[in-house]
């Protein structure tokens, strides 16, 4: 069978989901024993969101190869639970960098180098490069932004040109837009849609099947009406409400038959049903807990939920695992200060410091560390956190009270995190820091290995700093335990404090390997060690 390709494009309005509506799409075909995986392509000129700030785009997800991809890649992840790469996401950035890298090295042969054909052909070659490693048998493609803006324009030609190059039956359109509810007329409109559809089609795109995000159900009248107007056939409008949670909208896409559609355009009849109990599962343990507990968020950029999402998301996961509900509350590390910390975080029932980069809200995050070691609350730090409750530990346990990280404060006395020597030399921001999958060696008798259950774990990174090597000794012998370590390297990626209840800080980024079916451990022990705590007071 040749692979078989899924464009997603959205109108009317961002941020309508896409991203999860491929994922369930994708989660549907999977589940009928199918290969598929899903890439996202981004109009924008970054080379990839490694160097935006989190406000702009929300957490920069990293994949087990390192590279620094959308947050969809995350969803891709949870949905599928399978790894996506490098070549999953793809900017104008690198398309661009690309084509004029070729032009400089004369591989146009004297042409004038333009958008038609030379953008789009990359654009193209990208966007079959996964479907043609034998590796798949659907490939859904995940067009950033919205129909009608200027950067998208490249993006959409490419896939104009595609639906003619590939046969009819390889390629399907699918556009994810919005049916607004004026409840002055009490009524949900039509109108956007259509515009929307036609923005697509003057640009030389029929789209197949029609998602309508909407906040009340569609009548046939209406899907009758969309069918008509934008040129599509009136089982191929589908519809996508509001859900509770995220991981209930495959089930309510096989309702909508939307799996049913895609194989039919694709003349694939005899495809297995979908197996989606251990979906179903899940849904059920999330929905149905046994118990609550109220988690603490310390980061810098809580206003946004986006810069953490698979934190939240890893929270969730572990929440199901254990038969409990997580809230998880975000605490400002700005604001937290010597005098409301204890007020603040009091009631928690752990404290989980979230990874970042720069000075702003460090003191706030070393004064939540002390909270958590000194009242003996399950504490976890990831990354940036890791190495804050180093510095705690090194002021507070070991009197260097000028121990910080070179990050933020470069002469000082005490550099307890500090640059690598092969990390010192580089000046180049993007793609420059540890980042992808490392191999870990778990210590015996310690609690990272009860967690883990095994000696060699391997998890993803995205730092530049390390705990230094130097404060090693000085650290184990007033109680911190260096558990875990690369086995090339010898860096420090675990610390523990074993005379406290549950204290762990990790270099790496656990949280991008979560998923509804693989819970990560270190989130499910966290959360079983705030039950407890929870419990005990
Ligand atoms: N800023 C720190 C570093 O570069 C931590 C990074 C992070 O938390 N992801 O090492």
């Amino acid at each position: 069978m040749s692979a078989k390709y899924v464009f997603v494009t959205g109108g009317v309005v961002s941020s309508l989901g896409k991203g999860i509506i491929s994922s369930s799409l994708a989660k549907l075909l999977q589940s009928r024993n199918l290969r598929v995986t899903i890439q996202k392509f981004d109009p924008y000129l970054n080379v990839d969101p490694g160097t935006l700030n989190p406000y702009e785009h929300g957490e920069c997800f990293v994949t087990e190869d390192g590279a620094e991809t959308d947050l969809d890649l995350g969803h891709y992840e949870r949905f599928l639970n399978i790894y996506t790469s490098r070549a999953n996401n793809v900017t104008t950035g690198k398309i661009y960098r690309t084509v004029i890298d070729k032009e400089r090295q004369g591989a146009y042969l004297g042409k004038t180098v333009q958008i038609i054909p030379h953008i789009t052909d990359e654009i193209k070659r990208r966007m079959l490069l996964l479907g043609k490693s034998g590796q798949y048998d659907v490939i859904i493609t995940e067009i950033g932004g919205t129909v009608g803006d200027i950067e998208s324009l490249p993006f959409i030609e490419a896939m104009r040109q595609l639906q003619w190059e590939l046969p009819n039956e390889d390629c399907l359109v699918i556009h994810l837009t919005l049916v607004p509810y004026l409840s002055a007329a009490k009524e949900l409109k039509s109108k956007p849609t259509q515009h929307s559809v036609k923005l697509l089609q003057q640009d030389g795109v029929q789209p197949d099947i029609l998602i309508c995000r909407t906040e009340h159900k569609l009548s046939q009248e209406l899907r009758k009406k969309l069918a008509l107007f934008c040129n599509v056939r009136p089982n191929a409008v589908i519809e996508s409400i509001d859900a509770d949670t995220i991981y209930r909208v495959p089930l309510m896409m096989r309702d909508e038959k939307l799996d049913e559609i895609v194989l039919e355009k694709f003349g694939l009849t005899d495809v297995q049903e979908p197996d989606l109990e251990g979906w179903k599962k899940f849904l059920d343990r999330l929905g149905n807990p046994e118990s609550h507990i109220t988690v603490a968020l310390v980061g810098k950029y809580v206003e946004l939920q986006d810069a953490y999402k698979s934190i939240l998301e890893a929270f969730i996961h572990a929440g199901a695992a254990n038969h409990c509900k997580v809230k998880v509350v975000p605490i400002h590390s700005e604001y937290l200060t010597e005098d409301n910390v204890e007020e603040k975080l009091a009631g928690m029932d752990g404290i989980l410091i979230a990874p970042g980069f720069g000075e702003r809200g460090l003191e706030g995050k070393i004064k939540a560390v002390r909270y958590a070691r000194e009242k003996g609350v399950p504490f976890f730090g990831i990354c940036l956190g890791m190495q804050m409750a180093v510095v705690e530990f090194a002021r507070n346990v070991l009197g260097l009270k000028d121990a910080m990280s070179t990050e933020v404060e470069a002469n000082t006395a005490n550099p307890v995190i500090d640059l690598m020597a092969d990390q010192k030399t580089t000046t180049v921001k993007g793609g420059t820091m540890r980042l992808g999958a490392y191999k870990c060696q778990v210590e015996e008798g310690s609690l990272a290995y009860r967690i883990y259950g095994k000696p060699l774990i391997s998890e993803r990174h995205r730092h530049r700093y390390e705990l230094n090597n130097e404060y090693v000794e000085r650290l184990n012998g007033a109680g911190m335990r260096t558990s875990g370590r690369n086995p090339e390297t010898g860096l420090v990626e675990i610390v523990e404090i074993p005379s406290h209840p549950f204290f762990i800080g990790v270099q790496f980024h656990p949280e991008y390997k979560s998923t509804p079916e693989n819970p990560q451990p270190i989130f499910v022990a966290f959360v079983r060690a705030a039950l407890e705590y929870n419990k005990s007071k």
